[in-house]
């Protein structure tokens, strides 16, 4: 999902990152902000080392080790969601005040399709009733082959 573009989202995610922040005992530094302005640059899915490289290539300086250590605190707080598409790697996007979404992955191209279902939802919600179960975020994703890869191979369905 793109990050905000709408000054006042960003506004509110900043404020959200403070009181989360100072909820744990711990300082909203300016390198922190600093962070929190770089990953809101992000269009789509990304990397902690496209956020190293961004802060880098505009001067900005900032630790790497700051930067491993911030991401995890933006996903506890709910400004970013971490998604894996691989086993290697994990990847970030914005997610605050956002509408749930889930990912396709084509396993040949890599290819990624966000799609947005109401039956997850509320699939997930039912679930969770089952089992007195609270539930505030899920991780749902299909894998397969892309619309042009298909074409090129015929699918096997596997389990
Ligand atoms: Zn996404
Ligand atoms: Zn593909």
């Amino acid at each position: 999902m793109t990050s905000p573009t709408n000054p006042t989202k960003v506004d509110e995610a900043q404020a959200a990152f403070r009181r989360y922040l100072r909820n744990h005992g711990v300082k909203y530094t300016r390198t922190r902000a600093v962070i929190l302005d770089s990953v809101l640059e992000f269009r789509d899915h990304f990397e902690a080392e496209q956020v190293i490289h961004l802060l880098r290539e505009s001067d900005r300086k900032v630790s790497k080790a700051t930067i491993y250590r911030t991401l995890p605190l933006l996903v506890e707080c709910g400004i970013l969601k971490e998604v894996r598409f691989d086993e290697k790697r994990a990847y970030y996007e914005f997610a605050f005040g956002e509408a749930p979404h889930d990912h396709m992955v084509c396993r040949r191209c890599g290819r990624i399709v966000e799609f947005a279902s109401d039956e997850v939802v509320a699939l997930r919600a039912k679930i969770g009733q089952r089992h007195h179960f609270h539930v505030t975020s899920h991780r749902f994703q299909l894998s397969g082959l892309c619309w042009e890869c298909s074409t090129k191979c015929p699918v096997v369905t596997m389990g």
